[in-house]
């Protein structure tokens, strides 16, 4: 059956050869794409208040003929008619372009309906369509389509119909029942058809609902393939951490993981174990243990024997991450090191050999991480925290510093999971949903923007460092909108 659709559009009564290439530069090549080539606005012809209609949008009004028209010449074969109308209480003047000939069929004390765009200042109507007598027209909506080169609006519209009474029933449903039942869609074939021969706008809304809905979906199980396929396609190094060893560490730890914290310490060892290169999102409140989860997976590739970058969007985290990590760390010989933009000349350069030679295990840092001359023995994984205040770019150029290292981008930002397909189509993501107990109460406080010089005012007051409260900024410039204008603070106590 859903064999009839894909015909060529010459399989539609009244379609040559000729209008096949016209529809062919419209993209429209079979049958369902004509069906399928929606209207990218309507004629709205229901009669209206003029007193309800806002300036530079279309109306159609029914006037009682005030004036003679008449007919301005301009420039070559150019013309305008022009003409009083009485409309309710208004006085208005309808403008028709390049139509002269409706001279003929206007005439004083007579009833006309005009369809065009109102200009309020003006009071007038610039219009595209007439007819004489009282407002006749069957239909409240017309689709408009955009057409191309021969094409008209008038010829597409009949195309579609002829397509319509000739394969309409063809048309069959592509969502599952259980997804029209529960989010309470119209079904394709009757979409379709209002989209094209809309009887009123309830159903319009309906009929969009659904498409949108369709495309969404579609979008969303497109990017999933896409993600699978990017997997397959993405050599990386299988990190073979050892275990046992891991084991110890985490048991090490102050405190034991929470649910969620294992859940995805699972996902992410999963992945940099496996030979594809992870690509992973990990969202988080703020407090809610991402750090520790970053160490496990950084303790996970110095066991394998590869080194591990921590990039943080501020200089202030980076200390944080530096201090929480060097303490976690010390006790296993691991090496932390902090490179921020503070650190300089000699210091830099003996921080960069010992880089080079591998004799730095796990460096920390902003920016300042993928500066050129930054380079490592054999980085296996890349974390950054706050992701999305780094540009694409200066996550390739980190990322190129290894050979295919796994990648694992962690954000505060809460993302819903729909959103975080569309905006991380390419990558996995695990959440940690739980906030681990005893932990320190947080407070998190949002300022806007504007309040910035004064919080960190205040937070630098704190006297001792380890009394501060932690500071964290998630801009989502290029994520939300409505987020990136209020760029938020939180603060944890
Ligand atoms: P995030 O990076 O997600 O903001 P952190 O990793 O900095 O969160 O953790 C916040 C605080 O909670 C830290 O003091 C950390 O030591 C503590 N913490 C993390 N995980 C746990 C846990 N499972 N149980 C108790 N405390 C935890
Ligand atoms: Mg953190």
């Amino acid at each position: 059956m859903d064999e009839q659709l894909k015909q060529p559009v010459t399989a539609v009564k009244g379609i040559g050869n000729e209008m096949a290439d016209t529809l062919a530069d419209m993209q429209i090549m079979t049958v369902g794409d004509l069906l399928e080539y929606f209207p990218y606005r309507y004629e709205d012809y229901r009669l209206k208040d003029l007193a309800e209609v806002k300036h530079e949008e279309r109306v159609t009004v029914e006037g009682k003929v005030h004036s003679e028209p008449s007919v301005v010449y301009y420039g070559r074969k150019k013309n305008r008619l022009t003409v009083r109308l009485l409309v309710g209480r208004y006085l208005i003047i309808a403008t028709f372009f390049n139509q002269p000939y409706l001279k003929q069929k206007i005439n004083v004390g007579e009833t006309i309906t005009v369809t065009g765009k109102w200009d309020q200042h003006r009071q007038t109507i610039t219009a595209t369509q007439m007819s004489a007598g009282e407002h006749a027209i069957n239909q409240d909506f017309e689709p408009v389509y955009a057409v191309k080169g021969k094409m008209t609006v008038k010829t597409i519209r009949r195309l579609i119909k002829q397509a319509f009474s000739q394969f309409g029933h063809e048309i069959t449903e592509i969502l599952p029942n259980e997804l029209l039942q529960k989010y309470k869609l119209i079904n394709r074939r009757d979409a379709l058809r209002i989209m094209h021969f809309p009887s009123g706008s309830d159903e319009m809304k309906q009929a969009r609902r659904r498409f949108v809905y369709e495309e969404f979906l579609l979008f969303q199980l497109k990017m999933q393939s896409l993600r699978k396929l990017e997997r397959e396609q993405s050599p990386g190094i299988a990190i073979s951490y050892e275990l046992d060893n891991l084991k110890a560490f985490i048991t090490g730890l102050p405190f034991p993981l929470t649910g969620a914290q294992k859940r995805v310490v699972n996902e992410i060892l999963g992945d940099m174990k496996s030979p594809y290169r992870m690509n992973r999102l990990l969202q988080g409140d703020v407090g809610s243990g991402k750090t520790v989860v970053a160490a496990i997976a950084l303790y996970a590739a110095k066991s394998a024997g590869y080194q591990g970058a921590l990039m943080v969007p501020t200089e202030i985290l980076a200390e944080q991450h530096s201090q929480s990590l060097t303490q976690l760390f010390e006790p296993f010989g691991i090496t932390v090191a902090l490179l921020s933009s503070s650190v300089k000349g000699k210091r830099r350069r003996e921080m960069l050999e010992q880089l080079k030679l591998g004799e730095i295990n796990v460096l920390i840092g902003t920016h300042a991480l993928i500066q050129d001359d930054v380079d490592f023995l054999n980085l296996g994984l890349v974390i950054t925290d706050e992701q999305h205040r780094f540009g694409v770019e200066q996550r390739r150029v980190l990322r190129e510093k290894g050979e295919n290292p796994d990648v694992l981008f962690m954000t505060a930002t809460p993302i819903p999971r729909t959103l975080a397909i569309t905006v991380f189509g390419e990558m996995d993501v695990s959440v940690i949903d739980e906030m681990p107990s005893g932990r320190k109460t947080i407070e998190t406080y949002w300022a806007k923007h504007e309040m910035l010089e004064r919080v960190l005012a205040s937070w630098k007051k704190s006297s001792r460092k380890e009394d501060r409260p932690m500071l964290s900024v998630p801009s989502s410039r290029s994520l939300i909108s409505w987020m990136s204008r209020m760029q938020s603070m939180s603060i944890a106590h």
